[in-house]
């Protein structure tokens, strides 16, 4: 598959290229649990709930397009990781995935740990109460006002991207008469995608610093040096929407060499290690996530045996899902508008949001199902296409899927798993007003991001 991006989504030459679908679903209006959240369910009259609350009643109160996300589910994810993972490692909730005022608060209460990789994220985190030593502060550029601010308000550690901000983060503490715990990202030369992973010694992107040709050691050698900083650890991030431990581990084992060559050369044994985020969740039926506890036995496994190679202490584990919490505890709803059926082709759909809600389709062709929520039917099924309502035609929120051929238009249709990567990447293109973010739990709705107003995108151009 296709993994060219152009900013738009894909050229218009690739929209119709050959779909990936299988056969249709036995029971369209079965409801797969594996990609629906853990409080969905069709009611007697076969409407879709969410914490009890039916969706053509949440449609009339908050407007579609609309992200529902089920505050149960989320924080029995965020327990599942906390639990998983114990006392001996920490699990970083990576913020860029979706991050609001209520979600850090829940993380707070739920035990969990805060990555954030911009100034305006961390000032969301320090808002809702997250403490700072909870804070994991990211970024291939962090400029130094945001650096400062980061030290100022105390932030548990620094991921240091580059050889320059190596000295920056160093200066900016010690003008502050502190001390600033840190992690050296380095690129262990695995990327890892879905089932596959590619190990080389070189990479060619812009995060971290290479473990090839020493560099990475000479950035410990620099970090060691510098009053500024405590080194505390080596972080790698290889990837997303991974299945396949492999990934982990190649790099876990890289990492390991390279605490092993820190040992030997500074007589130092750096205490943690930071395996990053990107575990995978399901998106489709054919979608077969891990666990937390399997993915935290592989883990440490892996770690334990490459550590006790190296004859080096476990150092204490670090990682940064977001997608694997968040992405699973939310579908987007959408109103059923225009359908025209494509003779000996497909049916188009159109739905009221798209692209400005879900880019991830149009920017990486990702996946999605979709179900027929506000009723059920016994219809034969048809081959659709869901695309938004933008005048773009790589416009797809969900490639190839199957729903009933009597949908009509004011039929409410939700694509699930829709929890990460959309909210935090909607954009306003064609002037689309973003999608509220509504919290059900329970019996109850609430927002906690509003949607945009047509006031609220006037009051940024200011003529
Ligand atoms: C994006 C990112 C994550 C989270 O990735 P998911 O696929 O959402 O789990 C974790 N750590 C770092 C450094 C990242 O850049």
């Amino acid at each position: 598959m296709s993994r060219s991006a152009h900013p738009a989504g894909p050229r218009h030459a690739d929209v119709l290229t050959e779909g990936h679908y299988s056969a249709p679903p036995a029971d369209l209006n079965s409801l797969d649990p594996k990609v629906w959240s853990s409080t969905v369910t069709r009611d007697k009259g076969g409407e879709l709930t969410v914490g009890g609350l039916e969706v053509s009643r949440l449609a009339e109160e908050f407007g579609t397009p609309a992200y529902f996300l089920d505050e149960t589910d989320f924080r029995a994810r965020c327990r599942a990781w906390a639990d998983a993972f114990g006392r001996d490692a920490d699990v970083f909730y990576a913020g860029k995935a979706f991050l609001s005022r209520a979600v850090v608060r829940w993380l707070h209460e739920e035990g969990l740990n805060l990555d954030v990789c911009s100034g305006t994220e961390l000032a969301t985190a320090l808002d809702a109460g997250m403490p700072a030593e909870r804070i994991a502060f990211h970024g291939n550029n962090k400029s130094e006002a945001e650096i400062r601010r980061a030290v100022e308000a105390g932030v548990g550690r620094i991921v240091l991207d580059s050889f320059q901000e190596i000295v920056r983060v160093a200066h900016i503490a010690q003008e502050l008469g502190t001390v600033q715990k840190a992690f050296i990202r380095v690129t262990v030369g695995v990327e890892a995608h879905t089932h596959e992973f590619i190990a080389t010694a070189h990479e060619d992107q812009k995060f971290g610093i290479a473990l090839a040709d020493g560099q990475a050691a000479e950035a410990v050698r620099r970090a060691l040096k510098l009053d500024g900083l405590e080194l505390i650890g080596i972080h790698s991030h290889i990837g997303s929407q991974i299945f396949d431990m492999a990934g982990f581990e190649v790099s876990a084992r890289r990492v390991v060499q390279l605490l092993a060559e820190v040992r030997d050369e500074h007589g130092v044994e750096l205490p943690e290690i930071d395996l990053g985020g990107g575990l995978g969740i399901a998106y489709t039926s054919e979608d077969d996530p891990r666990e937390p506890h399997e993915i935290a036995t592989a883990l440490s496994e892996i770690v334990t045996r490459e550590c006790s190679a190296a004859g080096l202490r476990a150092p204490r584990i670090s990682v940064e899902p977001g997608r694997a919490i968040v992405g699973p505890t939310a579908f987007t709803l959408y109103e059923v508008g225009t359908i025209k059926p494509l003779e000996g082709l497909r049916t188009y759909v159109s739905v009221d949001g798209g692209m400005s809600d879900n880019i991830r389709t149009a920017l990486y062709d990702a996946e999605y199902s979709v179900s027929l929520v506000s009723r059920t039917s016994d219809a034969e099924p048809m081959l659709v296409r869901v695309v938004g309502k933008h005048c773009e035609s790589g416009d797809i929120v969900v490639r190839d899927a199957f729903l009933p051929a009597d949908l009509a238009p004011g039929d409410l249709i939700a694509v699930p798993a829709t929890g990460a990567y959309c909210r935090s990447m909607a954009s306003n293109y064609n002037h689309a007003l973003r999608p509220p973010v509504v919290a059900v739990r329970d019996g109850s709705a609430r927002v906690i991001v509003r949607r945009e107003t047509e006031e609220d995108l006037l009051r940024l151009d200011v003529g």
